[in-house]
């Protein structure tokens, strides 16, 4: 078997089917999903991804659009913004970039972001929703870390996770949804003593901090599975939180970077308009 998880072409299939679903309400005369990426200037990778996406989004078909404010419009004027989003039915789906800069109340701006429109999973409901069990978007790079995974191996009870990172966007998720899997998970942060004996026990192991060649293959167990969420640049080059092919020997699959759990991400993304479009559309 394969050891490299493929991010791209799983990715590729799913917006071909996505490209594919509009395409064809298109012909019935249905407008496509309308979706709009919101960033306040100031985080130039932001910015780039903020693109990438009302770019992609359009490729398959989507009425997308970026909306760009000044760093100084404000907590106020932007929940303004937010409210108009939430009211417009030409707009199925929504993502505020974060972060936002540092004098704007984004508590606030996450609890103005209507469950329904959350495409990016960070709205204060969803998120609610989500660790209560209850239908609501999951955090992006999470369910792609996830969806990888399961890509490759279904039945994960009882495996031991080890989950790299404890942010809200990627860390704490992935540890949720490892443990909605039945896995036995541990998460490890910058504070946790002995790091290498934890990620020695994983079966599975999630990496989410941000460090640029971090996990060497001594620290693994033979035959591990590694989900790597990492982006990195070295000398220009984009790598991964583990060194990827030093321990290629070692697991039993990997995700590459690039190529891995960042494009699924995306997908997943456009996958969450494209589905708060058709609960809108059955609902209106
Ligand atoms: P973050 O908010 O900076 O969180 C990083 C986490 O890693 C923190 O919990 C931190 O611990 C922990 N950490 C940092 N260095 C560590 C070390 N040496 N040992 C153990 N733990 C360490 O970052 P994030 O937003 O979660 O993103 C994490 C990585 O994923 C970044 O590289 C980011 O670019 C990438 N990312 C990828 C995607 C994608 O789609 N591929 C999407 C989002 C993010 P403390 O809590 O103790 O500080």
């Amino acid at each position: 078997m394969n050891k490299i998880i493929d991010g791209k072409s799983y990715a590729k299939k799913m917006l071909d089917e996505l490209e594919s679903n509009i395409s064809s309400l298109k012909d019935l005369g249905i407008n496509a999903p309308g979706v709009k990426v919101v960033l306040v200037e100031g985080d130039e990778p932001s910015k780039l991804y903020a693109n990438q996406i009302v770019k992609k989004a359009a490729k398959i078909g989507m009425n997308s659009e970026l909306l760009e404010f000044p760093a100084d419009f404000g907590t106020e004027n932007l929940l303004k913004e937010i409210k108009k989003l939430n009211d417009d039915r030409s707009v199925h789906g929504y993502m505020v970039q974060f972060p936002l800069p540092k004098s704007y109340n984004s508590d606030l701006i996450r609890s103005a972001i209507l469950k329904e429109k959350d495409i990016d999973s960070l709205g204060s409901e969803n998120v609610g929703l989500f660790y209560r069990d209850k239908e609501s978007f999951v955090p992006c790079t999470s369910l792609s870390m996830m969806e990888l995974l399961k890509s490759y191996k279904s039945d994960l009870a009882g495996l031991k996770a080890v989950v790299l990172g404890r942010s809200y966007v990627v860390g704490r998720p992935v540890f949720e949804l490892a443990i909605k899997e039945n896995m036995t998970a541990t998460i490890c942060h910058s504070k946790t003593k002995n790091i290498n004996e934890e990620i020695k026990q994983a079966d599975v192991l999630f990496s989410a901090i941000g460090s640029a060649n971090f996990v060497k293959p001594e620290m693994l167990k033979d035959g591990v599975i590694v989900i790597d969420a990492g982006i990195n640049f070295v000398n220009g080059k984009l790598v991964g939180d583990v060194d990827y092919d030093a321990c290629l020997e070692k697991v039993s699959a990997i995700t590459p970077v690039p190529g891995g759990v960042g494009p699924v991400t995306n997908a997943i993304l456009l996958r969450n308009v494209y589905r708060a479009f058709i609960k809108q559309l059955n609902e209106a």
